[in-house]
């Protein structure tokens, strides 16, 4: 079986794999138990460490639903779920949080404050991490509930503006084809976005004051298949990278975790 994966071309396995993520619909728990061991090769798992960023946390809660469930909470369990598939795919994560806290350091103590050291930590993580790519999780709010659909905005730092174009799209394809937002340059508008020297994208799942979207929202599948297709997306985007900037004869391919 190692010699098998070993030989697989990244391409046709990523394919595959997102392929039977998409039909198996199984948890990404157990998906995780489908990865096959791959011990004692030197394979790539691609160019970039992907740093998830689930938006806000503890008492920064960020958007809320009518009835008061926050996006801390959505963002969290999307970045988790997408941190499961990336394993999956052999892709390195570092994660902001894994738990309902904001990052912010010991001493801090009105909520300016919290919030102030709380997105410098984020930035430092950043670019701390060798070869980081940002990919931050968040949901989108608006005084009027007619609004829904994902959007996903970049940074200015290459090739975070081209991912963005193939998610954006991807994410209307596979789960809300009414949805014609575009993809957008956030880094004037974002702080994160902007004090960071790595590629970033943040995905605006949707819109928690649309009550039909912030239902699907809260649901595990539809958190599954969001997170699924930016995983797909994003290492489909980085496989035509690698496979643009390298020979034919050094193709690298995925490696499986245990
Ligand atoms: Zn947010």
């Amino acid at each position: 079986m190692k010699q098998i994966i070993k030989e697989i071309p990244k391409s046709l396995l990523v394919g595959f794999l997102c392929l039977v993520a998409a039909l198996s619909f199984v948890s990404v728990w157990r998906l995780r138990e489908l990865s096959v061991p791959v011990s004692g090769q030197e394979l790539h798992a691609g160019p970039y460490t992907y740093v998830l960023d689930a938006g806000h946390g503890g008492e920064d809660g960020g958007a809320t639903t009518a009835d008061g469930v926050k996006e801390s909470g959505i963002n969290l369990a999307i970045s988790l779920k997408l941190d499961a598939l990336l394993h999956l795919l052999g892709q390195n994560t570092v994660m902001v949080r894994r738990d309902d806290r904001a990052v912010y350091d010991p001493g801090s103590e009105t909520f300016s404050q919290k919030k102030i050291s709380d997105l410098r930590n984020r930035v430092r993580l950043v670019e701390q991490t060798e070869n980081a790519f940002l990919i931050s999780i968040h949901q989108n709010e608006f005084p009027q509930a007619k609004y829904s659909g994902a959007q996903v905005f970049y940074n200015e730092i290459p090739p975070a503006k081209a991912f963005a174009k193939r998610l954006q799209s991807e994410l209307a394809e596979k789960l809300d084809p009414e949805n014609h937002r575009k993809s957008k340059s956030a880094t004037d508008t974002v702080y994160l976005m902007r004090q960071i020297h790595a590629p970033g994208l943040l995905v605006e799942c949707g819109f928690l004051s649309n009550p039909q979207e912030a239902e699907r929202l809260q649901q595990d599948d539809y958190q599954t298949k969001l997170a699924l297709v930016v995983a797909c997306s994003v290492t489909a985007s980085v496989q035509e990278e690698m496979q643009s900037n390298e020979s034919k004869d050094n193709i690298p391919v995925y490696k499986l975790r245990q």
